[in-house]
């Protein structure tokens, strides 16, 4: 479960989240909606500690992000400590992000092996049963640059879970693709969705909320404005800020 209390952060003068409060219950889906710049990414970032928070505090299954209790002051933890924290955060970005040198196979192996030791043997097992799970069997052995954009979001995606993450965090995981590559990608993660991967999703893909997502949040300015299921926020919104939106991208 991911729980998100109180989260303020600002960059200078600008408050990009103003007091967020978001709880994510193990095996559901969360889509996260909003108009650009009313702090998506940021608070995403905030989740897996890529952006400190000012006040409030984040925990992934009870435990602390970024931070260790003592009484009842916060401390900030060791970057290794936030680097172990996040191999239990996958996060797939809208760029892929995958590294140009590396074969896919060895994509999905650099963070398990090399970063955690894990035995070569055993990650490349699940490396591969990984790529047979979003279709790309057959592409272990190719670089990054002879993918599809669409076949390249499905290996992030394969690297994401190779660490076995207690939840997975996407960015508009499909708005880099052309049209005609959304729909592969949004199949592989609803695929993941059926078998109870935990999943933060900001994305405008609004049928795909309505398809896949247990709980609908809609950001405007730093604040929920309003959540529930994909039934009420999308069909019935309460708040005129979300009608608004939502009228301009239906
Ligand atoms: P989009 O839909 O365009 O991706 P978003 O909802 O993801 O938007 P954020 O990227 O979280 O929005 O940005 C929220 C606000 O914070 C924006 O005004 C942005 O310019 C600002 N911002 C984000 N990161 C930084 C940073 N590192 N330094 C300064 N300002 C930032
Ligand atoms: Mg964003």
């Amino acid at each position: 479960m991911v729980d998100v209390r109180s989260v303020r952060k600002s960059f200078g003068p600008l408050e990009v989240l103003r007091g967020v409060d978001l709880t994510v219950r193990a095996g559901e889906v969360t889509v996260i909606l909003g108009p650009s710049g009313s702090g998506k990414s940021t608070l995403l970032r905030t989740i897996n500690h890529l952006e400190k928070v000012d006040s409030g505090w984040i925990s992934i299954d009870g435990e602390l992000i970024g931070y260790r209790r003592a009484g009842n002051k916060l401390h900030e933890l060791k970057e290794r400590d936030v680097l172990k924290q996040r191999t239990h955060i996958g996060f797939v970005f809208q760029n892929f992000n995958l590294f140009p040198h590396l074969t896919v196979l060895d994509n999905l192996l650099e963070a398990p092996v090399s970063a955690l030791g894990r035995p070569k043997k055993e990650a490349e097992a699940t490396a591969r049963r990984l790529l047979d799970r979003v279709g790309l069997a057959d592409k272990a052995d190719v670089y990054p640059r002879q993918l599809s954009g669409g076949q390249q979001q499905r290996v992030a995606i394969a690297r994401a879970l190779a660490l076995e993450p207690k939840v997975l965090l996407f960015d508009e995981p499909t708005s880099a693709l052309d049209p005609e590559l959304v729909g592969e990608v949004l199949d592989v993660i609803k695929d993941l969705a059926r078998t109870g991967t935990t999943m933060i999703v900001v994305t405008h893909e609004i049928g795909f909320a309505r398809e896949v997502a247990d709980t609908v949040v809609f950001m405007d300015d730093g604040t929920v404005v309003e959540q529930g299921p994909p039934s009420a926020v999308l069909d019935d919104p309460q708040r005129e800020r979300t009608r608004a939106f939502l009228a301009k991208v239906l």
